[in-house]
């Protein structure tokens, strides 16, 4: 079978260019005679391969001197618990704007850890949209405010980074890191799992402000400890090593192609492509208000659940996978990461098009 358009959330496509370079190295890393896969985490080849990963990743993001970078384990969710372990140290409070899934999820697990409340939420509205916020949204002595910055299941991006004023801001970026510059200085801790646009499944990334950690509570557990794990240099334990080595493959294509500037730049013809045919046409619905939509996820319905579910299906034969939505919002779901290339996109367009004319609506 040929290699298809994997419109996948997440695990997701990888950059055909790295699964090649991975490929070629798996018997035989460089001369060492073995492959990542089976090196100690301890030893000086891999040891070069952590510490390029780092300094690239640094060199891609622009991140600050006086942040910490982590690669850590346990995904995205268990960030969720890390966050507020170790940034509750102050008043106890935090907030967080809901706008979707994942960042409800994480409100619910700091709960656990201190006085955590909701400074806004589009949950009445289907996360159809991220709200607005100002800094009188926050209270003035909280610990930190959360948002999720890219809402992966119902596809969603924040149109502006909010103003907390001196409150650090904490954003999970599972699906949208890498995809477009961030100023990371804007930011007290972003955190992602890899699995989207960076790397295999298995890796978390954290950066971390450094003033912002060593103020863990004490029943914090070692493994969740951002001082304890940056004194480390995130070997504290055994580093999710092959997908370190994945990332830093991909943070060389970046670097190769351009960039963020770059990639951002054919993340928006991709997204452009997408959304303009959905805008010029009545048979398949965006539900997502304009000025909130994501250049990741892309969602859309037919408004008939049969036809979504048959085109789903067809598209599966095409080569053009994984578009069924997530199973809380129902619909279709194109996830086209960095990896996905524009032809991908084109094709799903093509096909949505045949289709919409083969199974007119009653
Ligand atoms: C996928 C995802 C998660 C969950 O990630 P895990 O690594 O599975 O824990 C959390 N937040 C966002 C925004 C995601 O896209």
């Amino acid at each position: 079978m040929e290699r298809v358009y994997n419109f996948s959330a997440g695990p997701s496509m990888l950059p055909v260019e790295v699964l090649e370079q991975a490929s070629q190295e798996m018997l035989n890393y460089q001369d060492s005679g073995m492959s990542v896969m089976e090196m100690s985490h301890r030893s000086p080849v891999y040891e070069k391969i952590i510490a390029e990963a780092e300094t690239l990743f640094r060199q891609v993001m622009q991140i600050p001197d006086n942040y910490k970078v982590l690669f850590l384990q346990g995904g995205a969710s268990t960030q969720f618990a890390a966050v507020p372990l170790n940034l509750l140290s102050g008043s106890g409070k935090a907030d967080y704007i809901l706008s979707g899934q994942f960042s409800t999820k994480a409100y619910k697990e700091a709960q656990k850890y201190g006085d955590v409340q909701v400074a806004a939420s589009s949950k009445d509205a289907n996360f159809s949209f991220v709200p607005q916020t100002d800094k009188s949204s926050f209270r003035a002595d909280a610990d930190y405010v959360h948002i999720c910055f890219n809402n992966t299941i119902y596809g969603t991006k924040f149109p502006y980074i909010p103003d907390t004023g001196d409150i650090p801001l904490v954003a999970d970026m599972s699906s949208c890191v890498l995809s477009e510059p961030f100023d990371v200085s804007k930011f007290g801790l972003i955190y992602a799992g890899a699995q989207k646009n960076m790397a295999p499944a298995g890796l978390t990334v954290v950066i971390v402000r450094e003033d912002l950690i060593g103020k863990a509570k004490a029943e914090t557990p070692s493994m969740l400890d951002y001082k304890l794990m940056a004194d480390n240099g995130s070997m504290y334990n055994t580093p999710p090593c092959w997908c370190i080595y994945v990332a830093k493959l991909v943070y060389e294509w970046i670097l190769r192609i351009g960039g963020l500037e770059e990639m951002k730049k054919r993340n928006e013809k991709k997204a452009n492509l997408l959304y303009d045919y959905l805008d010029s046409q009545s048979y398949y619905v965006a539900p997502v208000e304009k000025s909130s939509r994501s250049m990741m996820n892309v969602t859309f319905v037919t408004g008939d659940a049969d036809l979504d579910k048959k085109f789903a299906s067809e598209a599966t034969k095409a080569g053009l996978v994984n578009l069924k939505g997530h199973r809380s919002v129902g619909g279709m779901r194109a996830s086209i990461y960095n990896a996905m290339p524009y032809e991908g996109v084109e094709k799903l367009v093509a096909f949505m098009k045949e289709f919409a004319k083969a199974n007119p609506k009653a």
